[in-house]
């Protein structure tokens, strides 16, 4: 009964790991759980007053398809005011969560068989919402030798005649890497020689440690034409759960976009988006408190991280993961895979990692600090506890 489309999927390894440490939890075991893909805050308070407010006044109806001019327009200041770039609400398709806007953003621009490259490693629904829409995802690895970025070589050695697009995640999920001015220039000057969209998921735009900023590939020159810009409130706003997310970009894009989530899911919830316009209008300081929590989370973790033998780190500028190779302990461990090795460590350690497979990078494990710190350090001296005890 099942389409082709659906049986490509790949089955997310991040899920099948943190299914059995629930089921191990639900034993009664003590399990810590280093997955988390989200901030552990609750939204911040003025949101979840704006939102009621929203209820009780009766914002409780059908919105336009591609958001409430409310919405759009407080976008639209927060990208002159963060990007000192202007845009019009016709350039701006509100969606259910950045997953929403980047899938729609697939379905609006391949035709069967274009190619979109994705570096890894990369956030696992990339590959897969290429593939629902039928294009073909192109993986780029990338290495440490680079800070996991992509290089003028490679872009070069994966493009075709078949290339439409790119995706670019800075800072990125599971790496934390950010790019520079300078790379972005590259990617820009590659984009533009070869006629590419880029897609640039700025999810994590917020989450910048040790004095690490955020440029936007699209206010490069002659960029802002060919670049589609994610984002949301997810990550930034501790709002997960409230499904707002964006995209801004050329307007015959983002009208298609516009058109096709109007026959999908019509518009996202009228509450959350009157919720997202107080998020932005009261500007960075509620972000900037969260930001501070992980900056200081990061350091302490990361010192400790870095003292296991058999795991090496890149020390990460952005978002809420560290990306450890952890080959190396696999293998003193007597594991000729990371996989394997995340098994026993959940079952043994009682420490649930997210292995690097699912992000294309088997050699290595992505840990979350978005949970409790002390946890956290817990989890790096059982896990220093399992390597010493099996070599
Ligand atoms: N892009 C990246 C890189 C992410 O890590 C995530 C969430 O994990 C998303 C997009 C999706 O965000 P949202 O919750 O707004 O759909």
């Amino acid at each position: 009964m099942l389409s082709k489309r659906v049986r490509q999927l790949t089955p997310s390894t991040t899920l099948a790991i943190t299914a059995k440490a629930k089921a191990l939890r639900e034993e009664g075991q003590d399990i810590i759980g280093l997955g988390a893909g989200e901030p552990d805050f609750n939204t911040p308070e003025f949101i979840i007053q704006a939102a009621f407010e929203a209820a009780e006044a009766g914002d409780t109806k059908y919105t336009p398809s591609g958001g409430t001019v409310a919405l759009k327009d407080a976008i639209i200041e927060k990208t002159r005011r963060d990007l000192w770039m202007p845009y019009e609400r016709s350039e701006v398709m509100v969606a259910s969560g950045a997953k929403h806007a980047l899938s729609t953003l697939f379905q609006a621009i391949l035709d069967p068989g274009d190619e979109v490259i994705v570096p890894a490693p990369y956030w696992v629904s990339y590959p897969e919402q290429i593939k629902l829409s039928d294009g073909i995802p192109v993986i780029l690895e990338t290495d440490e030798s680079s800070r996991f970025k992509v290089t003028r070589e490679l872009l070069e050695q994966h493009i075709t005649p078949k290339t439409k697009a790119l995706v670019l995640n800075s800072p990125s999920n599971p790496t934390g890497m950010v790019y520079s001015k300078e790379e972005l220039e590259m990617v820009a000057d590659v984009a533009i020689k070869h006629d590419l969209l880029v897609i640039s998921d700025e999810i994590y735009e917020k989450l910048l440690y040790n004095g690490a900023t955020h440029i936007s590939i699209a206010s490069l020159p002659e960029m802002r034409e060919r670049t589609v810009i994610i984002n949301g409130v997810s990550k930034s706003h501790a709002m997960t759960g409230w499904r707002i997310g964006y995209a801004i970009g050329p307007k015959e894009i983002i009208s298609a976009m516009t058109n096709l989530a109007s026959h999908s899911t019509s518009n996202p919830t009228s509450i959350a988006q009157a919720a997202s316009v107080a998020a932005y209008a009261e500007g960075d300081a509620p972000v900037e408190a969260m930001r501070v929590i992980f900056e200081e989370r990061l350091e302490k973790i990361y010192a400790r991280l870095i003292e296991i033998e058999g795991l090496t780190c890149l020390k990460p500028e952005g978002a809420f993961y560290l990306f450890p190779h952890a080959k190396q302990a696999a293998e003193m461990c007597g594991f000729d895979n990371v996989d394997d090795w995340c098994t026993a460590v959940l079952s043994e350690a009682k420490v649930a990692l997210i292995p690097g497979s699912g992000f294309g990078a088997p050699d290595y494990v992505r840990l979350s600090y978005a949970t409790d710190p002390a946890r956290v350090l817990e989890a790096l001296d059982r896990i220093e506890g399992f390597i010493t005890a099996h070599t």
